[in-house]
Parts: C-alpha cells; structure tokens; sequence
C-alpha cells in the first residue's frame, strides 16, 4: 500500500508509542524507520527510570514496545530511511529510499543522531577505537584501557556499563560538575577502575592501525598532556534528525529541533513530531512516549474529525 491516514517518521519510543495509539484507534498507520526498530533506546545498558519497570535493557524494552505495536496492526518498515518531505498539500508525501507513500497526517519522531566533536582523529578511528555506542562496541574492549568523554546521563550510563568489561576507565568532562542525574554520579564514583578528570577536554586522537594515545588539555592549569588509551567512547550529547524537515517548512529552533505546541502540532497542518526531535526540553524515555501518545491522539482528531475533536 503507498496511501495511508498515518505515517510516523521513526520507530524509537515516540514514534512506537504512537504507532500502539494511532493503531488502536483504528487508523491505518505505516511507521518508517531507517535503521532498526527502537531507535537511540535500544544502546541504552539500562534503563532504570521508566515507570512500572525497575530495570530494563534498552533492547529489551525496544524490542517489546515494537512488539506492542505491532500488536496493534501499526506496519513498522524497517531499514526504510525517509529521505524527502513533502507536507504543505492536503496529502502529505514521504519519499524513502524505497518508496512513494501519501499520507493524510504525518508524526515525525525521527529523534538525534550523536554529536561529534570535530576533532583530528575522530573520524579517521571511528571502528578502529574511536565508538559512540558503548553497549555496540563495549565488548571489544574487555581488559583494556578506555576513555569516555562528556558529561550527561549519556557519559555516566556509558562509564558505568564499561567498568565493567574493561580494565580502566578514564571519563573527561570539559567542567568540574556533571549534569547527569546524581543517583548515576553516585553509583559511578562506587567504580574503582573509573577515574573521574574533570576540567578535561579531549583535544586529538592519535594511532597507527588503531587508537592508541590522545591529547588532552586541562583548562584549569592549562596544561597539554598525552595518554595511552585502546577506545575512545565520545557521548557529548546530540543532534536532531531534522533537516529534511526543515526543507519541507518545519519550523525549527535555533538549535534545529522541531518547534511543537502543547498538542505536539507543528506550524504546518496536519503535521506533528514527538520525541527527542523536539524543542521539548526533557529528553528522557518516558517524555518521549508521552509526546508519541499526544501525537498519536492529536493526528487521530485530525485525520477523522470525530465530533469531539
Ligand atoms: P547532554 O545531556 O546534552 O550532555 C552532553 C555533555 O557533553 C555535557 O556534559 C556537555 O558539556 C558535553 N559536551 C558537549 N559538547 C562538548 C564538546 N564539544 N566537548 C566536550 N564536552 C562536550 O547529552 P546526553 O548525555 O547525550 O543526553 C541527551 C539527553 O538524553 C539528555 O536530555 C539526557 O538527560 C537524556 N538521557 C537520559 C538518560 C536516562 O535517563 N537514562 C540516558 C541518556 C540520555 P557541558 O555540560 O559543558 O555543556
């Protein structure tokens, strides 16, 4: 089929909480995802924040909530990138890799990409030591010497889950406080293979094949140093997926999320985004499924004008 009521731009946490919705509300919804359903939740370690449940692997929890809905009878085409956006007529038109897809209403919920710090050997090592996914690349780091940079929940997650593979655990942060949720900071500093530099910034990475030093700089002291490490885990936040919507007419922020109102509508009509690539300013699992549910509910009142909408 290439003509539904629905289409939801990503399958992570928002976009599936709205495909359980819109699917249960009987809308014919189609979610397009690029890569592999669950989206950035799926590299979580853990997720120990999400209401009814303690504890969680991130690809556990994604691989039930697409099971969910699936359940619903939301198609869910993975590997499927939508590449074109087309959203000012009264049928929306997605364009991906594969396909032409029309749409009476469209949810984009395509979230972040990683951010990269932009500096010499970034790049040039990315899968020769240099990762962005601890949960993916931890494993071929067991017994070695690692470094983690940043300074969000996203760093901490990471140096906790890899203190316990590898040998030494090193984590940069460019301040002398973090702003990842204590009850993490605490659990990190209980790690004694984890060494905590603070005022640190990762200047350059360095090898042959593969990494083996980096430059650093304290900005305090102000003072160069080398070290030797086998993995660089960079976590320094994140940058929304939304360019093509910004060439379709999306107004975004000057950060570049999508701006929504309390209903998740954007300024075109009949156009709604969920999630992390939103201006909303929590970025967490469970905001992310709210937004999804608003969403969902909200392109259900468009799409069908019920009478109460
Ligand atoms: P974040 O909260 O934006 O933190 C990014 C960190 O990287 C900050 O400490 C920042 O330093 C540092 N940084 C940014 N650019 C840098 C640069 N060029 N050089 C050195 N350091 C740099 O990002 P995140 O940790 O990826 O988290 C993203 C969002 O997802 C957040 O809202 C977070 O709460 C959420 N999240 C939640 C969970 C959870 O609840 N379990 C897990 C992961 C992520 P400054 O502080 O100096 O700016």
């Amino acid at each position: 089929m290439t003509s539904w009521e629905l289409i939801i731009v990503g399958a992570g946490p928002a976009g599936l909480a709205a495909g359980i919705y819109s699917g249960r509300s009987r809308v014919q919804t189609l979610i397009l995802e690029a890569e592999m359903a669950g989206g950035t939740t799926a590299e979580a370690p853990r997720i120990e924040n999400y209401p009814g449940i303690q504890s969680i692997t991130g690809q556990e929890l994604a691989k039930e909530m697409t099971k969910h809905c699936r359940s619903a009878d939301t198609e869910i085409h993975e590997l499927e990138r939508a590449v074109d956006l087309e959203l000012k007529g009264s049928r929306r038109i997605v364009k991906t890799s594969k396909a032409t897809y029309t749409a009476n209403a469209v949810i984009l919920a395509c979230g972040t990409r990683y951010k990269k710090l932009g500096i010499s050997g970034e790049r040039e090592f990315l899968g020769k030591g240099v990762s962005y996914c601890g949960i993916c690349d931890g494993p071929l780091f067991k017994d070695k010497r690692v470094l983690v940079v940043g300074g969000g929940d996203s760093a901490v997650m990471t140096a906790l889950y890899l203190a316990d593979l590898a040998s030494e655990i090193k984590l940069f942060h460019r301040r002398n406080a973090f702003r990842a949720q204590e009850c993490l900071v605490d659990e990190l500093k209980k790690r004694k293979n984890v060494e905590i530099l603070w005022n640190t910034e990762l200047k350059k990475i360095k090898g042959l094949k593969k990494v083996n030093t980096v430059e650093l700089f304290n900005n305090k002291i102000e003072k160069h140093e080398e070290m030797e490490v086998d993995g660089v885990f960079i976590q320094v936040g994140e940058v929304p997926n939304s360019e093509f919507a910004k060439t379709a007419g999306v107004e975004l922020d000057e950060e570049g999320y999508v701006v929504v109102d309390m209903r998740q509508r954007t300024n075109l009509d009949g156009v709604f985004a969920a999630g992390d690539i939103t201006n909303h300013t929590v970025k967490q699992v469970g905001t992310a499924v709210g937004q999804g549910i608003t969403a969902a509910l909200e392109a259900y009142g468009y799409i069908r004008r019920p009478y109460y909408y």
